[in-house]
């Protein structure tokens, strides 16, 4: 699969979060060719400020292979990892960072954000993490118009 059917998975993922009441962010961790987790960010539904789709994307993976090291994983997300997240992609060790909507965009849609762009913060902390931004921008972003009109949205 490519980058663009994984992204597009977590982009579904986060379209079913945004149904259940969720936040619209969506990740998903592939090792290999191999998917091993896709999940959406759970902060309401586990009254969890730690529950974003990256977090609980690295929780679920590391249970599932029985390791904290997710070293060679890409990691996608609907949206730029936040600095709380970018930590935890750096210690599973996840070789690579997808992203498509960014910081600034989930700024624009109400979330207080950190306003630190993934790649300088990387820079900044010496990491080794590859990233790639703008993989299905406009979809990412749509998550949020598709966010707002539901009843149940709220940012934080
Ligand atoms: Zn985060």
């Amino acid at each position: 699969m490519t980058d663009a059917e994984f992204m597009g998975l977590a982009i579904r993922k986060a379209e079913e979060g945004i149904g259940a009441g969720q936040s619209p962010f969506g990740a998903v961790i592939v090792r290999g060719e191999r998917l091993v987790v896709a999940v959406h960010n759970t902060v309401w539904r586990d009254g969890d400020p730690t529950a974003h789709a990256e977090v609980n994307a690295i929780r679920q993976a590391a249970r599932a292979l029985g390791t904290i090291d997710l070293s060679g994983g890409t990691i996608y997300s609907t949206c730029e990892p936040c600095p709380m997240c970018l930590g935890a992609i750096h210690w599973a060790k996840l070789k690579r960072l997808v992203y498509g909507a960014t910081i600034e965009d989930a700024a624009t849609a109400g979330f207080s954000e950190l306003r630190i762009r993934a790649q300088r913060l990387a820079e900044m902390a010496g990491s080794s993490l590859h990233i790639v931004s703008g993989c299905l921008p406009a979809q990412c972003r749509s998550l949020f118009a598709l966010w707002k009109q539901s009843a149940l949205a709220r940012a934080y």
